[in-house]
């Protein structure tokens, strides 16, 4: 699975960067056409979701995707989702 921000949708609000327990989620620093600051994903790959979903059969966590009021954080099939041995930092 792969974790995405839809630009068109975001406001820049940057709930989602107080909520992730890994920190993937940090404050952008371009605007972008909108006007908009949007958030930037650092190695969203240790994401819970992104790397336990398929196993699971079922979202994990998606805490940010709860609390982003305008429903632009989505996970999407990663076809060249690398089977990699993900080392998680807290
Ligand atoms: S689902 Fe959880 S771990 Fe994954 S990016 Fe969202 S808040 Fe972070
Ligand atoms: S919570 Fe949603 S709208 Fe707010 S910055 Fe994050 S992605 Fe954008």
């Amino acid at each position: 699975m792969k974790l995405i921000i839809d630009e068109t949708r975001c406001k820049g609000c940057n709930l989602c960067t107080t909520v992730c327990p890994y920190s993937i989620f940090t404050e952008g620093k371009k605007l972008n056409e909108r006007g908009i600051v949007v958030p930037v994903l650092d190695r969203p790959q240790r994401c819970t979701n992104c790397r336990l979903r398929n196993l699971y059969n079922r979202q994990l966590c998606g805490v940010c995707q709860l609390i982003c009021p305008d429903q632009a954080i989505s996970w999407i099939e990663d076809k060249d989702d690398p089977k990699v041995r993900v080392v998680i930092e807290y």
